[in-house]
């Protein structure tokens, strides 16, 4: 059964509001069905309601033969997305404030938060020092710049940048970076839109790439972006 299987199985048995807060992670060979639960208080009330709703369970779905439930608490992700020369300190750290608020009265304050960002470029290490000082979890992310995939343009001599030492680098690396922190799954992605239309155009694919994984989306444009502005005082 794959993810989206098993996620429309367990919505379908369990319904839309504790779907929300506990979701399935894998069944596996021995039919232990594996959920991971948002917070610690979900995580107590699926141990105690566990026999229960394999009950259901097997009830609704019989061919399946769930033997039991398994539940594991993970942490909140907030995937930060942006340039990695992002020019607004402020609006940067107000987002990431406002984020961390919005999830705390989301999840409720027993939740416990991981920010996830790429690990270069000043944003890089903005996101990284402001999770550091207010105490929170830091999954830092290097782009490969070394290797080119199957799909890098290979045949263009200009897709292999040059450093100053004259060893190179793969052009994509950046960009292949946001959709691979994508795949490793987001409770919400903070997307700081760049001021310039080509990498907005870039940003928008990954944003368009999380909105399919189902991540909800919170975006902040910089104040100086008037298409934005305009279009929001229409
Ligand atoms: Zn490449």
């Amino acid at each position: 059964m794959d993810s989206s299987e098993l996620d429309a199985w367990w919505r379908e048995v369990v319904g839309e509001d504790v779907a929300y807060w506990v979701r399935p992670t894998q069944f596996d060979a021995d039919r232990q069905l594996h959920v991971r639960c948002l917070t610690p208080a979900w995580s107590t009330q699926l141990k105690l309601l566990g026999q229960a709703m394999t009950a259901r369970l097997n009830a609704a779905y019989p061919e399946l033969a769930v033997a039991g439930i398994i539940t594991a608490t993970s942490p909140l992700r907030i995937l930060v997305l942006g340039p990695p020369q992002w020019p607004h300190h402020e609006l940067l750290i107000t987002s990431l404030e406002t984020a961390w608020h919005d999830v705390v009265q989301l999840y409720g304050p027993f939740s416990s938060l991981v920010c996830v960002h790429a690990l270069h470029g000043r944003l890089g290490t903005e996101v990284a020092c402001w999770t550091r000082f207010s105490g929170l979890s830091a999954e830092g992310h290097a782009p490969d710049w070394d290797t080119c995939r199957p799909d890098c343009p290979t045949n263009d001599p200009e897709h292999r940048g040059q450093r100053a030492d004259r060893t190179t680098f793969c052009r994509s690396a950046g960009g292949r970076l946001n959709q691979q922190m994508i795949d490793l799954g987001a409770d919400m992605v903070l997307a700081l839109i760049p001021p310039d239309p080509a990498s907005a155009r870039r940003l928008a694919a990954d944003l368009q790439y999380a909105r399919a994984a189902q991540i909800p989306l919170w975006e902040v444009h910089t104040p100086d972006d008037h298409r934005v502005r305009d279009q929001a005082a229409s």
